[in-house]
């Protein structure tokens, strides 16, 4: 049926290790399920230490040979992949919404992001290496070369399963590195295999690249594996933020340098002279788009009063009227949460608001397996849903003196992933965008947004380093000095 994914091994993911498809050592696996009708989708491996052990050891014999290969052979392995997942664009569409619930317009999203993600880094190999240093030593040249660091270990999470596990692997790869990917649990095939099977195909060479999957609970023998490896030179992690921090306090011990893509508290705020009907429809796609399991999703929207009365009427009936049910159906726009908990959270918080005296002016009743696009005022600092990210389709309306308040409101949160400003004076909004402290801030857009060569990343607890192919060089990279001296 087309309900079933995994084409690997009947319908059962393997890891992907040295160009070959396999079991656990263990021999366990796991049942994956589909968020909306609970079918079992695919047996999936179980990994743990041992297949994360055999998997690096994989990608450090594929480094010399794959970080010697010639630039352009390199970028035609990435333009046919690119032409792969093209071709394959509808049956990943469909893999997108039975894995992970993921409706047809963020599916669209995600598969054009990789295209482009692909092609651009197919021109990788072509940017210049180093440079050349003046020396004050007499008769000596002096360069600072760039190289691939080695082996790369990439955690990503289930969400944007496979743009995130796209970028987490391919900048890496085109700088020459090798990798190993270790997928979220809910995302094995369109955040891992599928991407093995693409790759493959395009003729990337055995062991470049490798993926190890686990089940729920155990991500944390993979991850250690891969911390404890001499032989893994860097980790990037897309997740959350208390998951980020635990990573990052054992890094310190191995002395491991990671890149934290963390969680976001992402405000949006709406100026008293913004166009309301662009700022509704703005509000609508970058909080509930995907179901608000994005970490760019506006969490906050702040108004200013002047607006606020109007905003909120018309938001509020508008996210009313937002189709929810079977991600496959392209006229959903509020698809299955991920799971169970994911639903039980959303729940608990957002009961316990009301309880603190929140109002509900649109959705908040759960409709298993959805929880359908929620709008909460009134909501008093002290309510969990306030602190740290909810991520969900649940997002707090608060009306504000003025911008500048917002600001400070937004800047007095751990996080700083993203945020928009709306207001018809693109002037004002600059000048507002440069006191919030986020790393990536769109003035009259909604905060929704990625393109595979911009420096993608946040500050604070949002996390630390940048994806973008133009800037993850800086971090998946080691810059050498090198001196030669006149005999
Ligand atoms: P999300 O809410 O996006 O699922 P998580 O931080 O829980 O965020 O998950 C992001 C990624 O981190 C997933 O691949 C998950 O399996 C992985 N992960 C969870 N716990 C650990 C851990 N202890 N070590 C390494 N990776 C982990």
């Amino acid at each position: 049926s087309g309900h079933v994914i995994g084409h690997v091994i009947g319908h059962f993911i393997g890891h992907f290790i040295g160009g070959e498809w396999m079991t656990s050592e263990s021999g366990r696996s796991y049942r994956k399920r589909s968020p909306w009708s609970g079918e079992v989708l695919a047996e999936v491996a179980a990994g743990d230490g041992e297949d994360a052990r055999r998997a690096i050891v994989a990608a450090h014999e594929a480094f010399e040979g794959w970080a010697g290969a010639l630039p352009w052979r390199r970028q035609q392995i990435f333009l046919r992949a690119a032409d792969i997942l093209e071709r394959r664009r509808d049956e990943v569409l469909g893999a997108l919404a039975v894995e992970t619930g993921c409706g047809r317009v963020f599916g669209e999203v995600q598969v054009g992001f990789a295209l482009k993600l692909l092609r651009q880094a197919a021109q990788l190999g072509y940017r210049p290496a180093g440079e050349l240093l003046p020396s004050d030593v007499e008769g000596t040249r002096a360069a600072a070369v760039r190289r691939p660091v080695g082996v790369v270990g990439a955690i990503a999470p289930w969400n944007a399963s496979l743009t995130l596990a796209g970028r987490a692997v391919v900048g890496p790869l085109a700088l020459g590195n090798t990798v190993v990917l270790k997928p979220s649990e809910e995302s094995p095939y369109t955040g891992g295999a599928l991407w093995a099977e693409i790759l493959q195909e395009a003729g990337l060479p055995a062991g470049t690249f490798n993926v190890v999957t686990h089940a729920p609970g155990e991500a944390g023998a993979v991850g250690d594996a891969m911390l404890a490896s001499p032989l893994v030179k860097r980790i990037n992690f897309t997740g959350s933020t208390p998951t980020g921090r635990r990573l990052a306090e054992k890094a310190g011990t191995y002395l491991k340098r990671v890149v934290l893509q963390l969680s976001g508290q992402n405000p949006l705020i709406v100026a008293a002279d913004a166009d309301v009907g662009y700022a509704v429809d703005a509000a609508a796609y970058g909080a509930f788009v995907h179901q608000g399991q994005v970490c760019m999703c506006a969490r906050r929207i702040y108004v200013e009063r002047p607006l606020a009365e109007e905003f909120t009427t018309r938001f509020a009936a508008k996210v009313a009227t937002l189709p929810t049910g079977d991600p496959s159906d392209p006229a959903t726009v509020v698809g299955p949460v991920i799971n169970e908990w994911a639903l039980a959270l959303l729940e608990r918080r957002v009961n316990e608001a009301v309880e603190l005296g929140a109002r509900v002016l649109a959705g908040g009743v759960p409709a298993p397996p959805c929880y359908p696009a929620t709008v909460l005022a009134d909501v008093p600092d002290e309510a969990e849903i306030t602190q740290g990210e909810t991520f969900g389709p649940v997002v707090i309306v608060e009306a504000v003196d003025s911008a500048e308040e917002a600001v400070a409101r937004a800047n007095a949160s751990d996080l700083g992933l993203a945020a928009s400003i709306i207001t018809g004076d693109t002037r004002r909004g600059l000048r507002l965008a440069s006191t919030l402290e986020v790393g990536i801030i769109h003035v009259n857009d909604q905060p929704v947004n990625d393109e595979p060569q911009m420096p993608f990343g946040g500050v604070r607890d949002s996390g630390w380093g940048r994806f973008g192919l133009g800037f993850a060089a800086e971090e998946f990279c080691e810059l050498r000095w090198v001196t030669v001296r006149d005999q």
